[in-house]
């Protein structure tokens, strides 16, 4: 029976949790009384997740599993689990509970009266260490100002699509996802929908310093080159300074006869000027980086293992 909500599910060594999100899910599913289907993907795991979910998908039926070969990452999970999805709606949940599933038939409400997009905003942050409340609230503000389209803020993957979002998201084909981004980028009536995102089931985050400033910079430039603009800006204020400097030293020279300062402030101003230039190379090798990627044009994902779809396929 051909799904009307597909339920996408990344999942990365979420041994801990997978069982009780199942059991939250498959009931908050069940309830809304309209056929599912429960994707999960099993994003390169190296603990009992896969052997879990595989369990799940002998003894029901709107189950699927998906095996990346290795961990990708939680973007390319999602992109996966929306180019399999066949449902009329697609929602997207973390596997850790943080977004409550018991809100999905509101969401579902919202979607029925004719929005598009019903997006989770958090109202607050449960449970979370301070900096990763503050620095995602800086995050979200950061990469406002830094893109010409109005990203929502405070707003995660949690989300619920209609179909042709879904396709039109699907149809970008570029590597490095920011997924909210690029359905906000693909217009659509959307709405917002205020929740409070709890505290993980169990487990530990799966997302740290490192990939989180990954994160960030995918977001930047995937929707804006002002970074590369700072260059501009930065060379000329900085020549404007130099200049005016430049204007002081001949006037002390002709009309004082102060002796001119020693190397400390020519060392300090070279290794200012040098910071900058190797900070916007640096800055230009990040773009470049990505678009290395895209002409590579390698897959996004590698599945190698598809379970649960014996019946529709
Ligand atoms: N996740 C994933 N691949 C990764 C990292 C995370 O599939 O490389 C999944 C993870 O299992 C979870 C979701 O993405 O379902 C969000 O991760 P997490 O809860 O650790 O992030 P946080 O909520 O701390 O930002
Ligand atoms: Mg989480």
């Amino acid at each position: 029976m051909k799904p009307v909500y597909s339920v996408v599910v990344p999942v990365y060594n979420e041994e801990e949790v997978i069982a009780e999100s199942y059991k939250r899910l498959t009931t908050v599913m069940e309830s809304m009384k309209e056929p599912y289907e429960l994707i999960f993907i099993n994003d390169g795991s190296r603990d009992r997740t896969a052997q879990i979910i595989a369990e799940f998908v002998q003894n029901d039926s709107s189950v699927r599993l998906l095996n990346f070969t290795r961990n990708f990452g939680h973007m390319p999970a999602i992109t996966a689990g929306m180019e399999y999805a066949k449902g009329d709606a697609v929602i997207i949940i973390d596997a850790d509970l943080q977004d409550p599933p018991e809100v999905l038939p509101n969401m579902a409400k919202l979607w029925k009266e004719g929005y598009d997009v019903v997006y989770g905003k958090r109202k607050e942050r449960q449970g979370e260490s301070l900096f990763k409340e503050w620095s995602a609230k800086l995050f979200y503000r950061f990469i406002n100002s830094m893109v010409p389209i109005d990203l929502p803020v405070d707003t995660g993957e949690f989300r619920l699509m209609d179909r042709k979002v879904c396709d039109a998201v699907n149809n970008l084909r570029e590597k490095h996802r920011y997924i909210r981004g690029l359905v906000s980028w693909v217009g659509f009536k959307q709405v917002a929908y205020e929740y409070v995102r709890v505290e993980r089931f169990a487990g530990v985050t799966k997302y740290p310093l490192r990939k989180m400033m990954t994160f960030a910079m995918d977001a930047i430039t995937a929707f804006s080159y002002k970074p590369l603009k700072l260059a501009t800006t930065l060379g000329f204020i900085i020549s404007l300074c130099s200049f005016i400097y430049m204007v002081v030293i001949l006037w002390q020279w002709i009309f004082t006869d102060t002796t001119i300062a020693g190397w400390a402030s020519t060392v300090g101003l070279i290794s200012f000027t040098q910071g900058i230039v190797l900070m916007i190379l640096g800055l230009m090798g990040e773009y470049m980086g990505r678009i290395f990627e895209e002409v590579k044009n390698r897959p996004i994902y590698i599945v190698h293992e598809v379970l649960g779809y014996d019946e529709t396929v």
